[in-house]
């Protein structure tokens, strides 16, 4: 049996880091297949070097020279060669990809040189074969990743390369092309290569401890999660924890592997277990995580007998869609319902779209109201226990936060409330001491 581990940009950030990642890629024979990310911040105030390429890219757009926007990312894995010790050179490479770039390349190219480069690094370094991405992970003509041909192809090539380094955050249009996932996405490459691989395991190694009960930049030193479900992960990811991909549990979760996330700095920590189904294992606390995340507005509508008028939803969501602003929560009351929507999807049109809402639902009143945050609030233990909600609103209410809106999935895996963007910080924190600092 193999397992896949993926290592992100701070774990690869430099020569003592890929000493670690070695250390323990040889501490478990099983530890066949490697997806790396490029290099990440060093230090609080570095530039990773994804960003650095989108940099450069711009720069030789605007006309600049591609060797001098160059320098700095050339520098950076010039570093981490020399401090290894390899006798490796990338001459060659940096020759090709200055082509590319003179042949006026697209950004995605560049971006993806990145994980390409040090996984051509991290191959040499552990002696593993060096498979590009581009041979095995494929796109379709619209853009949309490829399950089935990745898995069929990807599949083949590792049945008969038995170590490999593959490098994440990439694929292949069907022209040949490079294209990347979204930012982030190496986590959803370690997660296709599982699947791919057939893997026991896939495990993500990164810079906590595990899957936290919320952002350690908002709580200090918050709880870790031990165990927690492919559901309630989604959840939480998609809510704005940072730790994995938001869309890297898919593959994997079509093929019951579990995943691991283990830190890179602390690696006897057992990490999070990220599993199909959980119900027998009891977990510690009532709620298993919050996360959330900025910049929403909603889109709040009065009419009087509005759940009598008939297709009024449907007018409306058509409206949004002619508009490609895809809603995320849809809370309704008798005569009431705002659309809660990423703020960003409003730029330019906004004007456009009150006219087409006043004009095909007309609203006795409508405003679009900005500046909101949503906090989600999961957990697989909510079901069976009364009173969660109770004790999220108490937690704000004594902490002065008024909630703009309250959303509970029918899965009661979770509550979502909407705050002002100003409370946010505040109200992660007193959710938090509720219900993991008075449990304990
Ligand atoms: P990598 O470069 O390894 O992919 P990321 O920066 O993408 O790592 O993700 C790890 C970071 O996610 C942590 O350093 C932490 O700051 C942030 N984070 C946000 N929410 C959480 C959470 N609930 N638990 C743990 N880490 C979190
Ligand atoms: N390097 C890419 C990014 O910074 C992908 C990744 O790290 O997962 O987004
Ligand atoms: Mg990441």
């Amino acid at each position: 049996m193999s397992k896949v581990v993926k290592f992100g940009g701070s774990s690869l950030a430099d020569a003592k880091q890929f000493r670690k990642v070695a250390d323990i890629i040889r501490a478990d024979s099983e530890r066949c297949y490697v997806v790396p990310s490029a290099p990440g911040k060093r230090f609080k105030d570095d530039t990773k070097v994804t960003d650095l390429l989108y940099r450069c890219y711009e720069m030789v757009v605007s006309g600049e020279d591609f060797a001098k926007a160059f320098a700095p990312i050339r520098e950076r894995y010039d570093g981490i060669i020399a401090d290894l010790g390899l006798s490796l050179s990338l001459e060659d490479e940096y020759v090709k990809i200055g082509t590319e770039f003179r042949n006026g390349t697209n950004r995605d190219y560049a971006a993806s040189r990145g994980e390409y480069l040090n996984g051509i690094i991290l191959a040499d370094y552990l002696g593993y074969e060096f498979v590009d991405a581009a041979r095995g992970i494929f796109f379709d003509r619209d853009g949309k990743f490829d399950a089935d041909v990745t898995n069929a192809c990807l599949g083949a090539i590792l049945d008969r390369t038995p170590r490999a380094v593959i490098p994440g955050f990439y694929g292949a249009m069907p022209d040949g092309s490079i294209k990347t996932f979204s930012r982030g996405g190496s986590d959803f490459t370690g997660s296709v290569v599982a699947k791919a691989a057939n893997a026991s395991l896939y495990e993500n190694w990164t810079d906590v401890s595990g899957f936290l009960v919320a952002d350690p930049r908002i709580v200090k030193d918050p709880k870790g999660i031990e165990v927690i479900t492919y559901s309630e992960l989604r959840e939480l990811s998609y809510m704005g924890a940072g730790v994995l991909h938001e869309d890297a549990i898919f593959p994997v979760r079509s093929a019951n592997i579990p995943i691991n996330i283990k830190n890179t700095n602390a690696p006897e920590d057992k990490g999070t277990l990220i599993v199909p189904s959980a119900e027998n294992i009891p977990s510690k606390y009532v709620i298993t995580g919050i996360a959330g995340k900025k910049d929403f507005s909603a889109i709040s509508i009065e009419k009087d007998r509005m759940n009598t008028s008939k297709g009024f939803m449907r007018r409306l969501l058509q409206v949004l869609e002619n508009h490609e602003i895809f809603p995320e929560h849809i809370p309704t009351g008798i005569d009431t319902v705002s659309v809660v929507v990423n703020s960003k999807e409003l730029d330019g049109q906004r004007e456009k779209l009150s006219e087409r809402i006043r004009e095909t639902v007309r609203p006795d009143h409508f405003e679009i109201i900005d500046g909101l945050a949503l906090i989600a609030v999961v957990g697989r233990g909510m079901k069976s226990v009364k009173g969660i909600a109770t004790r999220v609103f108490a937690a704000l209410s004594h902490a002065d936060i008024n909630i703009r809106m309250i959303d509970q999935g029918s899965s009661e895996l979770n509550i979502i409330v909407a705050i002002n963007e100003a409370d946010f910080e505040k109200a992660i924190q007193v959710i938090y001491d509720m219900f993991i600092l008075s449990e304990q």
